[in-house]
């Protein structure tokens, strides 16, 4: 079915540095909603990503250029060459715009300009976090490993849109993340729509990464990105058992103590409703044996209260859970229907009072929760990734910290730090969210 989406179409020349940038662009126009194309007859726009090295690579993209000009008409240059426009815009007057090198913002800006998102355009959808859309800074990264879900969550319509699960090969997951890590990304960010599921439609078929073989399995994805040396962060982890073999990876510091786990509910029945993925694994069991193996693991997760049929019992089973389990990081939603979601079928739909009050409820405890376990940071020494720098100080985030959807760290001026240093500082406040501390020198 074709879809409705704007579509861009991509011709990336250069060497492996500007096949990053093309990399990083098209993942941010895909999560940002757009269709890449593979023929200017089909694309709405398109962008030239240049090579300016040699004589041969400059005329290259010129060539380039002219060919997306004749066939479409509406381009955008960027890449090494674009650090030369006038080059450019000498020969070719009609293009839209022109960045240089690593210029990922302006690019996507430009096409937000020039061809504006769809009003369809669903965030969660496109694998965002719900809080929005943004560029990531350079020195974090997404790494998609997969696409497709093979699970059936009735309040969820993915499944119908991006069909079952198909897992990347571990060899072309692993030379991406190498690439981001030679180009200087210092984090990055795991994602699917299931980690914990990666590998299982092709059979966990071992690939092969640096000439040394990998199974395409969780705990052998992990294990290979371990060796990266910088910061990898997992997203969208459902409590298997398996998952309890990357656990130490995070004890050794190989990974980021961190999992994200979209845990949604607490009472069986519930879950069950939802048909959750690992719905009937122990999750409270399965959280205290993670922490004892690992007593840094920070846990992040969502919830969904007023499901269809949740009773006052569930509810305050969900609150329970909340106490013993201890989370870090929380975000809770009122429950509302998708359109062709199966769970708008089913009995027992919760008045809104109902739902807010819930919500509420739900919230002021786990505000308490998570202030309670920031200050049991105060005193510590961490490590910071800083993101940006501002008039006040250094603004950052720790291990405990994903972007976008967890708190922050904020430490004071200092000169010789720049955006992607990781600095070791020493927690001296904690407010519900946030952290303050002073660096260590
Ligand atoms: S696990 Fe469930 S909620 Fe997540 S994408 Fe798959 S079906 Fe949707």
């Amino acid at each position: 079915m074709a879809s409705d989406n704007n579509k861009v179409g991509f011709v990336s020349l250069g060497c492996p540095k500007a096949l990053v940038d093309s990399e990083r662009i098209l993942t941010q126009l895909r999560s940002d909603g757009y269709d890449i194309v593979a023929d200017y007859g089909d694309a709405d726009i398109v962008v030239v990503n240049t090579c300016g090295f040699i004589d041969s690579a400059k005329q290259e993209s010129l060539d380039a250029i002219g060919e997306a000009l004749d066939e479409n008409g509406k381009v955008i240059v960027t890449g090494c060459l674009g650090a030369q426009s006038e080059i450019i815009t000498n020969a070719h007057p009609k293009v839209l715009g022109v960045t240089g090198p690593a210029a990922y913002e302006q690019v996507v800006n430009q096409i937000h300009h020039f061809l504006p998102q769809t009003a369809n355009h669903d965030p969660f959808i496109n694998l965002v976090p719900p809080q929005g859309i943004k560029l990531t800074p350079r020195h974090y990264a997404y790494l998609k490993i997969s696409e497709g879900c093979n699970h059936r969550c009735s309040f969820c319509i993915i499944p119908s849109m991006r069909g079952d699960l198909v897992s990347r090969p571990v060899g072309d997951v692993l030379d991406e993340a190498q690439r981001l890590a030679d180009a200087g990304v210092k984090e990055l960010l795991v994602i699917s729509q299931d980690t914990s599921a990666y590998g299982v439609d092709i059979k966990y078929k071992t690939g092969f990464w640096q000439g040394q073989p990998v199974k395409a399995s969780m705990q052998g994805l992990c294990e290979a990105l371990a060796e990266l040396g910088i910061w990898v962060r997992l997203h969208y982890v459902y409590p298997y058992p398996h998952v309890d073999k990357v656990i130490p990876l995070m004890a050794d510091g190989k990974i980021l103590p961190y999992l994200d786990i979209p845990f949604q509910h607490a009472s069986m029945s519930i879950l069950k409703a939802m048909k959750r993925p690992a719905a009937t694994e122990k999750n409270l069991d399965r959280i205290l044996q993670w922490r004892q193996t690992c007593p840094d693991l920070t846990i992040r997760s969502t919830f969904i209260v007023g499901f269809p049929g949740e009773t006052d019992d569930d509810f305050e089973e969900l609150l329970q859970f909340l106490q013993e389990a201890q989370l870090d990081r929380v975000g809770c939603f009122q429950y509302s229907p998708v359109d062709g979601a199966a769970a708008n079928k089913l009995a027992n739909q919760i008045p809104e009072n109902v739902k807010q009050e819930r919500w509420e409820r739900f919230m002021a405890a786990q505000q308490e929760i998570s202030a309670s376990r920031l200050q049991q940071k105060i005193g510590q020494k961490i490590d910071v990734l800083i993101d940006e720098i501002d008039e006040k100080g250094l603004i950052g985030r720790s291990f405990a910290d994903a972007p976008e959807i967890d708190g922050t760290v904020f430490v004071e001026h200092d000169s010789q730090t720049s955006a992607g240093d990781i600095v070791q500082v020493k927690i001296t406040d904690a407010d519900e969210y946030d952290l303050y501390g002073e660096l260590i020198s």
